[in-house]
């Protein structure tokens, strides 16, 4: 559907045509099926689509979040979904900010080209939850190398990826001075490491979402592989966030301008009563105000970008667009269901699900009630809760 929020022609009408290949059908099936949209993300990689982060010096095209944001939104505005791909987009922001231009040249431009996929990040972990700083899996330097024990959760698309950024502690809390000091990020070659002190333990979920739990027993990474400064990497992950939250409430919009066009399309040829149900005001205005709250989200998405774009603090807006847009969407989805009736729950209709794929928002990569309380104490003023 149309809205006149929307910018960039020149990459929204040649990512919808590629994602045009990839229908309802296909996503449906691969549902189905539990697998990973492999011939999707690749022909998306090699239109070059997922490099649109890396500058152009490390041979990707040198794009803004703005840019950025329109790719993911198109992808889940056309039926498909982003959580398959778009970490290659963001967490390879932690290389190009915090890495040494050695680190950059090796791995930058492959991961440009499709050679080599940066889509795991391993962060959470499952008895610490959303306190990341208590998290506890350790690395502890031996030499030219460190040795990795512990465990993570929810470590998407390992099976996809040749690399992995993992956030580890390398000092324990109780030596550091503050929770976040003491955590390091390291750049894991999961080919070298599968199997060699890493193993992967597919987690099925609600979603066709390839995501994982990652033991480490003694895994070894060389110390060559360290992102940035030992005992930072808690720092580098933040700075990352807004770039991912500004992502992720593009694809949000992108799937609540996917449930509009669904819904009004069946309110108006859906026949009840002698007439289309879309005339009853009891369809129309669940569509109307679900319709008003993704507009609304989209320009808080469109106003975080800029001030992502120009460099400025762009925290409050980022955080805000998140929650906006993942209500949104969910919104969206509820008002489809509805409209369709039944056939919101056949799978054939794709609106159940996309229904449950939106749904994940609520929750990851950053639950609603974290963003609330980001913005009670970093925008109103509030007393820390935590
Ligand atoms: C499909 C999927 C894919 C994921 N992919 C990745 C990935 O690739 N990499 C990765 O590192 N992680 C990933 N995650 C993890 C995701 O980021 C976490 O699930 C999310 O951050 C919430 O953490 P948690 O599940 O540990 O919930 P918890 O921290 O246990 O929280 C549970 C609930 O309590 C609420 N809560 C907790 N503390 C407070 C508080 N102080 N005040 C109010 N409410 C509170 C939370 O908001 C949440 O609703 C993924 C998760 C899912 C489901």
């Amino acid at each position: 559907m149309h809205s006149k929020l929307d910018k960039f022609p020149e990459i929204r009408e040649p990512v919808r045509a590629l994602c045009g290949r990839y229908t309802g059908e296909y996503w449906r099936k691969l549902d189905e099926a539990r697998e990973y949209p492999q011939e999707f993300v690749a022909a998306l990689t090699q239109a070059g689509w997922l490099a649109a982060l890396i500058p152009a010096d490390y041979g990707g095209a040198g794009l803004g979040i703005t840019e950025a944001s329109v790719i993911l939104e198109e992808i889940n505005r056309t039926g498909g979904n982003s959580a398959a791909c778009h970490a290659q987009m963001y967490i390879m922001g932690t290389i190009l900010r915090h890495g040494s231009e050695d680190q950059k040249r090796r791995y930058l431009p492959r991961i440009a080209t499709g050679e080599l996929r940066l889509q795991a990040f391993g962060v959470t972990e499952p008895t610490t939850g959303t306190d990341t700083t208590k998290l506890k899996t350790t690395a502890v330097r031996k030499g030219d190398r460190y040795l990795v024990n512990g465990q993570k959760v929810w470590t998407s698309r390992v099976q996809h990826s040749d690399l992995m950024l993992l956030l580890a502690r390398t000092t324990p809390l109780a030596d550091v001075k503050r929770k976040g000091d003491g955590l390091s990020v390291f750049l894991v070659e999961l080919g070298a490491a599968v199997g060699k002190g890493m193993s992967v333990r597919p987690i099925r979920n609600m979603m066709n979402h390839e995501t994982n739990e990652v033991f480490f027993d003694n895994l070894e990474v060389p110390a060559e592989n360290l992102i940035g400064e030992e005992g930072k990497g808690f720092r580098y992950i933040l700075d990352g966030m807004n770039a991912e939250r500004i992502l992720i409430a593009a694809e949000c919009i992108g799937d609540g301008y996917w449930f509009m066009e669904k819904a009004i399309a069946y309110a108006k040829e859906r026949v009840v009563f002698d007439r289309p149900i879309g005339q009853n005001q009891g369809i129309q205005f669940p569509l109307a105000k679900a319709f008003v709250n993704v507009e609304a989200a989209n320009l808080m998405r469109y106003r975080a970008a800029e001030l992502f774009d120009r460099g400025e603090p762009c925290g409050a807006e980022a955080n805000m667009a998140k929650l906006l847009a993942a209500d949104a969407s969910w919104e969206a989805a509820n008002a489809a269901v509805q409209t369709h009736g039944g056939f919101g729950f056949a799978a054939e209709y794709d609106i159940e699900r996309k229904f449950r794929e939106t749904r994940l928002f609520q929750v990851a990569p950053i639950s609603t009630n974290l963003i609330l309380s980001y913005v009670a104490e970093h925008v109103l003023g509030l007393p820390r809760s935590f």
